[in-house]
């Protein structure tokens, strides 16, 4: 790997001025602007770079798709990306044009550097300099880059389910969100789900004259009721069945878990809490941001909120409620289970409403993928990765896990830093040049497997 890592270092230049061209166009899909033209870009730098190109259609922005074959018999990579943006404002948060980016301080400052235009064009540029230096590519690389990302990946799942052939692959590998706060590499092998809900219980068929509350029932304290009987003070979510197709642990899981540097006294100063909530697993931090599915109330909206007093029974109450789940909870099967719940505690009555959900996907982490893509960020960074089995986020993952059957790695480029969806959004250039050499290094490694 030296000899390509040191052509790398050599192409910085080269690669800096690609990269701005493909930043300085516009790609905000939220608005449709300039994402097409982006797209165009995008297959014209595949193509550069020694991949084969196509872009294809989809209800709204198009897919970019890239591949490579060499060898029937080798292993299939499939490298996803999005090179949507998010858009600029307000503006006059950033210092510099958020579409002319700029160097400073040993970073790229630009709206879309760190996610995820920067962290895909990596993954280009480390193929590119793997067949610029050996001559050929030994493995198969195929490369998926939605254009949609940023507005929730409607065409996703849609795209990978009408071309299961194309995708196929051994594994799936993406560069997106960032490196840990102490600046050591990490790898992401897995995301929450979620089912989100909507409850709304009536009282009256208007608010009422709080005189009569002996008399009129209260539509609030009966949401309390319901409330409580959602979660108990061990933390334990009380709906029946909802932690029956929790993923039993690997340890290898656990130890990896451990192993993230945790400073609870930090994270507690900086939220201004003075204890953290414990679940039924114990206290150990990453252990129950990861592992623990859960029931939180995002919002509850009901009665008098002005200012100064009001004697009033409200007639109605509205509580909103996301539950982030792990592995292998299926979101519909939890949405039954919710219902069912609210049924058998006499809450029939309740209008339930659903606001979309996400299948959890973890790969498991003595995957032999899981060891390439590490000891290629050991290459590249020059130290071992914090190895995530998971973050508390949620995500499309499970379009490469469950949809597409493949293991999928999360490797991210971007520092903590970043300000991704924020004014002055940046991506440090070491983080850039050491994910082209990640990138290079995965297609080595994965070249060495056994199969
Ligand atoms: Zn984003």
């Amino acid at each position: 790997m030296e000899k390509i890592f040191q052509y790398i270092d050599q192409h910085k230049k080269e690669y800096l001025d690609e990269l701005f061209t493909f930043l300085r166009q516009k790609s905000i899909s939220t608005r449709d602007e300039g994402v097409s033209e982006c797209a165009e870009l995008l297959a014209e730098i595949m193509k550069k770079s020694g991949i084969e190109s196509k872009i294809y259609a989809t209800d709204r922005h198009p897919v970019v798709y890239g591949e490579s074959i060499n060898d029937e018999n080798a292993p299939t990579i499939l490298v996803y990306g999005h090179y949507d943006v998010q858009p600029p404002e307000p503006f006059e948060l950033w210092e510099s044009d958020p579409f002319q980016p700029e160097i400073r301080d040993g970073k790229i400052f630009g709206r879309g550097t760190s996610d995820n235009k920067s962290q895909l064009f990596a993954h280009i540029k480390g193929f590119e300099a793997y067949l610029r230096t050996q001559g050929k590519v030994p493995i198969n690389m195929k490369y998926i880059f939605e254009g949609e990302e940023e507005i929730g990946s409607p065409n996703l799942e849609v795209f990978a389910d009408g071309h299961k052939d194309l995708l196929k692959s051994d594994a799936a590998i993406f560069s997106d969100s960032h490196v840990h706060e102490s600046g050591k590499p990490m790898t992401i092998l897995g995301l929450k789900g979620m089912t989100y809900v909507e409850i709304t219980l009536y009282g009256a068929n208007r608010d009422v004259h709080s005189m009569k509350a002996p008399t009129v029932p209260n539509p609030v304290w009966r949401m309390i009721e319901l409330l409580s009987t959602l979660k108990g003070e061990d933390g334990l979510v009380k709906i029946d069945g909802f932690y029956d197709d929790v993923r039993p642990l690997l340890d290898l899981e656990i130890e990896a878990v451990k192993k993230i540097p945790l400073d609870k006294e930090a994270i507690m100063k900086d939220l201004g809490i003075t204890k953290l909530v414990q679940n039924r697993t114990g206290d150990h931090y990453y252990y129950n941001l990861i592992f623990e599915p859960t029931c939180n109330i995002a919002g509850i909206f009901g009665g008098f909120t002005g200012e100064g007093s009001k004697t009033i029974i409200p007639n109605k109450v509205t509580v909103k409620i996301d539950m982030r789940l792990v592995p292998d909870q299926d979101p519909d099967d939890i949405y039954e289970k919710f219902k069912k719940h609210l049924i058998k505690h006499g809450y029939g009555d309740a209008e339930v409403k659903h606001h979309g959900m996400i299948t959890p996907s973890r790969t498991p982490i003595d995957n032999p993928y899981v060891a390439v893509a590490n000891e290629a960020i050991t290459d590249a960074w020059g130290e071992e990765p914090l190895v995530f089995p998971g973050i508390g986020g949620a995500g499309p993952n499970y379009v490469f896990t469950r949809n597409l059957g493949i293991p999928c790695i999360v490797v991210p480029f971007a520092s903590a830093d970043q300000n991704n969806h924020a004014p002055n959004e940046n991506m440090s250039v070491n983080g850039f040049m050491n994910g082209i050499k990640t990138a290079a290094s995965i297609i080595d490694k994965v070249s060495k497997m056994r199969r």
